[in-house]
């Protein structure tokens, strides 16, 4: 009797740190997944940040500017793939930020472009097409500023010259514990 107990009790061990484990796994999975209970990822801009966007664009066309917006809300397996570019993926290093971890993955960025005269896009910041002598780019993103949008190109680590965003006082880490702006 004394030796099957002690044959038996270290795969009881064994199993219940199995059981434990597989439950850690899954809460923690969970946490930050797309289906999460907490609140839902949004499919669209958050309304101030889309009323600011077209805002932005009219503002420039005053201006004779004519922006492009190039990317709005992104999934978190967009992320991901994005991520991978300049890393396991050829290509340049676009972006630091995984599934989660950028603001367009809560409707709260969006990045823009340039449109010259013949429709071409132009990516080009110190481009001149109104011809008042500053770089377009740069009088975007300072009526941008304006709006009360963060600009990326005033980042110090990595310059995102097209990235706008508004965070609404949150950080990336509330954001992923289902933190969200309100909607007024
Ligand atoms: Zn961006």
């Amino acid at each position: 009797m004394k030796k099957l107990q002690q044959i038996l009790l270290p795969w009881i061990i064994i199993i219940l740190c199995l059981v434990i484990l597989f439950h850690v796994y899954h809460h923690n999975n969970g946490k930050y997944s797309e289906s999460d209970k907490g609140d839902p990822l949004p499919s669209n801009l958050h309304p101030t940040v889309e009323a600011n966007k077209n805002r932005l664009i009219e503002r420039a066309a005053k201006k004779n500017i004519d922006v492009v917006i190039t990317e709005e809300v992104r999934s978190f397996k967009e992320q991901n793939r994005l991520y991978e570019q300049g890393r396991t993926r050829k290509g340049n290093i676009v972006t630091y930020a995984k599934g989660g971890e950028s603001y367009h993955n809560y409707g709260l960025a969006i990045d823009f472009a340039l449109e010259n005269d013949t429709g071409k896009i132009i990516w080009n910041i110190q481009y001149d097409g109104n011809g008042n002598n500053q770089s377009d780019w740069y009088e975007v993103a300072a009526i941008a500023k304006e709006l009360g949008f963060e600009w990326g190109g005033d980042w110090n680590n990595f310059k995102d010259y097209p990235h706008l965003q508004m965070t609404f006082g949150l950080s990336i880490n509330q954001l992923q514990q289902g933190v969200r702006p309100k909607v007024d």
